[in-house]
């Protein structure tokens, strides 16, 4: 590791100052200078006197009238002023390069050129303005410059130990060099034989609490100079507009308004000094109008969130709706695989199936089950007489009597034709046969209005009891046992009902 002392005295490619900044400051130093030696050097540089007119007229000095010379402008600004903005120039022309490699000159210098603004800008506020306001922070980073130009390979690894250890600029170059860039800024000032009153307060830019109570007023707008310009030149921009809205509020004793407005004005200040240093501004823009592109931005991405949302909602909604459909749809497609679409009682699969679980059950558990098979009577004649669709009302007709019968465990279903069945489970003989004969009854007391006509049907039923402890039956037995009792009411007579042997 270096001293700064070994760096300034042994370091070969230490850029060196540009010659007419030398000749200023010499000539500055004689004593009893007259406005037109100074006036004299910088008309010699025909790009530095156009510069210096241009700022002089710029709303940067918001001087009234034109200022059309050099001369002019000593007088009105004073030499010691226009020193400081020759020197300015000068020194940026002298040390500006080319971008190369990765070191950025223009971002270097242009975030330089607003912490000069920014602390003209606060000087005026605070009314601590010098002659030397501009040029001092212009120039206290130069330091990293000079780091960098004679040795790019460590001025990147400060940034990378930056970057991985999250130590501050200074730390990290005190660690890695031994040495930081306000010391080597200050020294390389000196060296150059700038006056005191610059080089000095660059030394302690990052350390204003250890700095010497002459120069603490100076050094603190230099500290804020550098936080106002990382407002725009940082990638943390946010928390550095927090950082300095709170120590502008504390300094100045403004709203947060004013803060904005002040922070507003030091980027189109800099704007248009930056073209008077023929740097180019690129995007930079008031931090207000950044605030509210982002939020036109954001306002846009939140516009398509809704929007998003919105058209999620209504996938949403057709969702639901077709799965309701696709519900109804299903019920309906089970209703059809197990309803007997006229009568709208089971239909004669889902009696067999219900039957042959209904067995399983009551073989398993010792209960029983009564079957009631039912049949119209002389339908057939009926039809041929009144049509199939009046045939189609009886059916209904008496399916809603089989219906209107039975309790909740029992089923009621259209066997096929005009024959139905009845499944009663944990119904004995004696049950059934009340239900049977009642059934029977209210189908003889029905009256079937047709054409003005009131229709008389009636039915035969057979009925079968089943109690698996009097020994096991299958499915199909117990049906013929219901079917020949059935038959056997047909035999003898019809509209009666039939027990099973
Ligand atoms: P029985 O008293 O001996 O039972 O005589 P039946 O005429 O009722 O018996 P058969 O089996 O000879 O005739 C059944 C008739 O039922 C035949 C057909 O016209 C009628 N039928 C069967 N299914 C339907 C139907 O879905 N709608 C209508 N309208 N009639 C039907
Ligand atoms: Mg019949
Ligand atoms: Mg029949």
């Amino acid at each position: 590791m270096q001293s700064v002392d070994s760096v300034i005295d042994n370091v070969k490619n230490l850029p060196s100052l540009p010659a007419i900044a030398l000749r200023i400051i010499q000539e500055i130093k004689k004593d009893k200078i007259s406005n037109n030696s100074l006036a004299e050097i910088i008309s010699y540089d025909p790009a530095l006197t156009t510069k210096i007119l241009k700022i002089a007229n710029s709303s940067f000095y918001a001087i009234s009238s034109g200022v059309e010379s050099i001369d002019r402008a000593v007088q009105i600004l004073g030499q010691e002023a226009l020193k400081n903005i020759a020197l300015s120039f000068v020194i940026v022309k002298g040390l500006k390069r080319n971008n190369v490699d990765n070191f950025d000159h223009e971002f270097f210098w242009k975030r330089s050129i607003t912490a000069a603004v920014s602390a003209e800008m606060l000087a005026s506020r605070l009314n601590g303005k010098r002659e030397d306001t501009f040029v001092i922070p212009l120039l206290m980073d130069i330091g990293a410059l000079v780091m960098y130009m004679i040795n790019p390979h460590e001025y990147f690894k400060v940034f990378d130990e930056k970057r991985v250890s999250g130590l501050t600029t200074v730390e990290a170059e005190k660690k890695l060099l031994g040495y930081d860039h306000q010391e080597l800024g200050s020294s390389i000032l000196m060296k150059w034989k700038i006056p005191d009153n610059i080089s000095q307060p660059i030394a302690y830019h990052h350390d204003p609490e250890n700095c010497p109570p002459d120069i603490k007023d100076v050094v603190e707008i230099l500290q804020l100079a550098d936080i106002a310009s990382s407002v725009y030149h940082s990638s943390n921009s946010t928390q550095k507009m927090g950082q300095f809205r709170k120590l502008l509020k504390e300094k100045l004793k403004i709203s947060d308004e004013e803060v904005g407005d002040f922070i507003d004005g030091i980027a189109e200040k800099t704007i248009e000094v930056l073209g008077t240093f023929e740097i180019d501004p690129g995007d930079m823009k008031p931090y207000s109008q950044i605030l509210e592109e982002a939020n036109t931005e954001l306002g846009k991405m939140n516009l398509s969130y809704e929007q998003l949302v919105m058209e999620l909602k209504q996938e949403k909604n057709k969702v639901e709706i077709l799965a309701r459909d696709l519900k109804g749809a299903n019920d309906k497609l089970r209703g059809l695989a197990f309803e007997d679409g006229l009568t709208q009682l089971f239909n004669h699969r889902y009696f067999q199936d219900h039957l042959e679980r209904e067995i399983s059950r009551i073989d398993r558990y010792s209960h029983l089950l009564s079957l009631i098979m039912i049949d119209i009577d002389h339908f057939k004649t009926f039809n041929d007489t009144y049509g199939h669709q009046q045939g189609d009302t009886v059916l209904r007709a008496v399916a809603e009597v089989l219906n209107n019968s039975i309790r909740r465990p029992d089923i009621a279903a259209r066997y096929g034709g005009e024959e139905f069945a009845i499944i009663l489970p944990e119904t004995n003989l004696k049950g059934a046969l009340v239900l049977a004969e009642r059934i029977r009854q209210f189908v003889e007391d029905l009256e079937i209005k047709i054409d003005n006509q009131a229709l008389k049907v009636t039915i035969s039923l057979g009925i079968t009891f089943y109690d698996p402890a009097k020994g096991r039956k299958k499915k199909e037995e117990i049906i013929e046992s219901a079917d020949k009792a059935l038959y056997n009411s047909k035999n003898t007579g019809r509209n009666k009902l039939s027990i099973a042997q």
